[in-house]
């Protein structure tokens, strides 16, 4: 105790699909670790829930990704046999568009430069496969052989209880209200809502809420609501079970991609439907975690069922629910994973513009091998804290 303040080593601030498993990663290597969230982690209110995150190798955002794409594979087995809990599966995953200039092509790029399975075809091919999809004869699709998905919400809860069962302390309903790095010799102080802490070192990885952070060191982020919505098919609904149905990301026009992912607990066919509009696309919608309708709108709604009746006809059908939920954009759609500019003892990661969830568990890993190391041997110059 240091003048009534409880002192760690490390404190993870934020335990969502990054934080916890910087928390796992710390956990268990003779360091006093706490985890602070200001809910209970797995939760609904920032950007780790819906069921399913797409995971992928032949990646269109960058072959820099790839060899922490692979490494993440190994990590979520790796967690899967810790916990004895199965939330990763490999599945059909397609990227569909134009063949050039094209999430297709950016994909084969990727593929190509590390030599990943895949497989290209047009549109006879596309809908000889799948009969599911109304594509017209400039549409192309990559299948990436090693992709799949992860259950989000049994990623953070098997890493927070793995953490913790490794020595971690975690503080839930807990809001960081500040943290000063400054004024304290000992290291840095973390005030909450229930208690005053110091420690040597500090993670914030506080998603879409790091924009005032952010905002301070130069960094514009901004969060933007994304509406999940789980629909039954119209008609066919065998043809829209898992295993039967692919998953697919498709650019539709410029700055508008949308994804469907064959529903996991939802019942026979139920798909989950969502859009990632980007640019200057009309739809988009800029919130902040405190102010965003988490109510689906007729305009929502509208716009997913004017999408799927063109592109995926069958599967327009009856809406069953929704979920709100929201990407951090940073200004180049690359997330920041670093020291704090102004602070050595702090690393932040955030600005993960709606693709981070399937290497978060290494980017917890790069943020506790800076935090305890000062290094990490993955290529994260991508991602650096100064580039803007
Ligand atoms: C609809 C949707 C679909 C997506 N699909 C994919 C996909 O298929 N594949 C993929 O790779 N990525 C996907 N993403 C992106 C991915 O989910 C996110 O990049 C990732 O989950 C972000 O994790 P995070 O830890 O940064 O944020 P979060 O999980 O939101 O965690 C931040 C945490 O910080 C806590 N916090 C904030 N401020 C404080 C404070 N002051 N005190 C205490 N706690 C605090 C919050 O409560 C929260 O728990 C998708 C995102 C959305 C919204």
């Amino acid at each position: 105790m240091l003048f009534g303040k409880k002192v760690y080593d490390v404190i993870v601030v934020g335990l969502g699909a990054v934080g916890s498993a910087a928390l796992y990663q710390l956990s268990g290597k003779g360091k006093k670790v706490l985890g602070l969230d200001q809910y209970e982690p797995p939760h609904i209110y920032g950007s780790t829930h819906g069921e399913t995150r797409i995971i992928r190798q032949a990646y269109y955002e960058g072959k820099q990704y790839v060899p922490i794409l692979k490494a993440a594979y190994e990590v979520w087995r790796e967690i899967e046999k810790n916990s004895g809990d199965s939330f990763f599966e490999i599945a059909d995953v397609l990227m569909i568009g134009s063949r050039q200039n094209s999430i297709v092509e950016q994909s084969e790029e990727s593929a190509k430069a590390y030599d990943l399975p895949y497989e290209i075809f047009d549109h006879k091919e596309l809908r000889n496969r799948y009969p599911q999809f109304n594509a017209d004869q400039d549409t192309w699709a990559l299948l990436d052989k090693l992709a799949g998905y992860v259950r989000p919400e049994a990623a953070v809860r098997n890493q927070i209880e793995l953490g913790s069962k490794n020595g971690a302390e975690v503080g839930h309903n807990e809001l960081v209200e500040f943290w000063d790095a400054e004024n304290y010799p000992a290291g840095i102080r973390v005030k909450t809502n229930m208690g005053d802490y110091i420690t040597e070192k500090l993670i914030v990885t506080t998603g879409a809420w790091a924009k005032g952070m952010m905002q301070e060191v130069g960094v514009k982020l901004k969060p933007e609501r994304i509406v999940q919505f789980w629909v039954k098919p119209k008609k066919n609904e065998a043809l829209f079970t898992k295993g039967t149905f692919p998953i697919f990301l498709w650019n539709v026009e410029r700055n508008l991609d949308f994804y469907a992912i064959p529903g996991l607990d939802t019942g026979q066919g139920i798909c989950k439907v969502a859009f990632y509009p980007h640019g200057d696309h009309p739809s988009r919608q800029f919130c902040t975690p405190y102010q965003i309708d988490r109510e689906v709108r007729d305009s929502d709604f509208d716009l997913m069922h004017k999408y799927l009746a063109q592109y995926v006809p069958d599967l327009a059908g009856q809406f069953v629910k929704s979920s709100v939920c929201m990407h951090t954009e940073s200004p180049d759609l690359h997330p920041i994973i670093d020291f704090h500019p102004d602070y050595k003892n702090v690393c932040i990661a955030n600005g993960f513009s709606g693709h981070g969830f399937k290497f978060s568990n290494i980017t917890g890993k790069i943020l506790a091998e800076l935090t305890l190391e000062g290094k990490t041997d993955f290529d994260i110059s991508l991602f650096g804290a100064e580039r803007f």
